[in-house]
């Protein structure tokens, strides 16, 4: 019987890397594959979207390492830069690209001729703070940095620039304007390539498409907010994360379920068990009637997430039996959909943090 599975569409990923290059016609595309490719798998994405991809983002450098050593050859860029002066040999032995947001980094790559380490040029993006005020140069000292950089002969002389949105899917907050204006601002009188938009400044904010796009939950085919569903914007959901029933038991009104007891049944109905647990990813704390779905019909979790299993309640009418499908999202064989930002939103939290939550044990299957 099958067990947690996360069945991923590498179709539906090339599908939906089309569909951002349609949002931003005029842009190359950083595919966002960190964190295991948002649970994906980063190797099987990085692969599946080589052909749409104009290049990688990710967070680490032994995620650039392991790219690389897939033989992935387009560019890949570290989005929070280096975190040492050990690494600067691996990026360029491997021409890994980064991101320069602090004097310690600077200060690394100027050092780093004297030690006479580098022979070869590294690409930096610098980057600017228009107001996330997590990682970035300030406005101020944009100019500085700018010009040390280019004084660096390890660093390749054309710098491009990148920055980050913090409010972008509050439409008529005001705030990206804000972010807008100061990045372009900043940049105004410099060459370097430009780049801005994730995942809801693409699908929101077209003048922040600039040169390059860095989509990231777009790709995966979910929204960047529970609102609204990704299919919406003409996007293909990759995954589905699935399960079965290992058992279906009659449950007599007034008694209760698993750890703690926390909840009891009001009726006599069925309860289902389904292998499925926080040990797969799947969080713990969810409220009593976060919906799964079993044929077709949307089914309520009840009683505690224990961590391989999950107790619902099928209903004392219902025929569901032993080794029926369970989907925690994404779609069933009849094409039946549970929209992961559906399951998030009952769970109060953003989709990013189910998928990138799922474990090794969970079965990855590549369709
Ligand atoms: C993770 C990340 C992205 C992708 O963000 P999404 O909202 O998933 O599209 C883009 N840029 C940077 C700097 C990131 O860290």
């Amino acid at each position: 019987m099958k067990t947690a599975t996360a069945t991923v569409s590498l179709s539906a990923l090339q599908y939906n890397l089309q569909q951002v290059k349609r949002l931003a016609p005029h842009s190359r595309i950083l595919a966002i594959v960190k964190a295991n490719g948002y649970g994906h798998g980063m190797l099987q994405v990085a692969e599946a979207v080589q052909p749409y991809a104009d290049g990688y983002g990710v967070a680490r450098l032994a995620e650039a390492l392991a790219l690389r050593e897939q033989g992935i050859e387009k560019p890949i860029l570290l989005l929070e830069g280096f975190f040492s002066a050990d690494d600067l040999p691996h990026l360029i032995t491997h021409n890994i690209e980064t991101v320069v947001h602090s004097e310690y980094q600077l200060q690394a790559l100027e050092q780093a001729l004297k030690s006479a380490l580098l022979d070869r040029k590294i690409k930096v993006w610098l980057k600017i703070d228009s107001g996330m005020h997590r990682l970035g140069v300030s406005l101020a000292e944009v100019d500085a940095f700018y010009q040390r950089l280019q004084c660096c002969p390890n660093v390749q002389p054309q710098i491009n620039f990148v920055s980050h949105f913090s409010r972008a899917e509050e439409l008529q907050c005001g705030y990206s304007e804000i972010q807008l204006q100061r990045f372009q601002q900043a940049c105004s009188d410099k060459d370097g390539e430009r780049s801005l938009a994730a995942s809801n400044g693409i699908l929101y904010w077209q003048a922040s498409h600039f040169d390059w796009v860095r989509p990231g939950i777009i790709l995966y085919g979910i929204s960047p907010t529970n609102d609204q569903l990704a299919t919406e914007y003409g996007l293909q959901p990759a995954m589905t994360f699935s399960s079965s029933l290992i058992a279906v038991r009659e449950h007599p009104a007034g008694e209760p379920i698993g750890y703690g007891g926390a909840w009891l049944s009001p009726k006599d109905t069925k309860i289902g068990v389904v292998a499925l647990g926080y040990g797969d990813g799947y969080p713990r704390d969810v409220p009593a009637g976060t919906p799964v779905l079993i044929n077709g019909k949307r089914v309520p979790i009840v009683g505690k997430v224990s961590m391989d299993m999950i107790t619902v309640d099928l209903g004392a009418d219902s025929r569901a039996q032993v080794g029926d499908e369970v989907i925690f999202w994404g779609k069933d064989s009849q094409h039946n959909v549970l929209p992961i930002e559906e399951v998030a939103r009952h769970i109060g939290v953003i989709s990013y943090e189910l998928v990138t939550k799922l474990t090794p044990r969970v079965i990855m299957e590549y369709r």
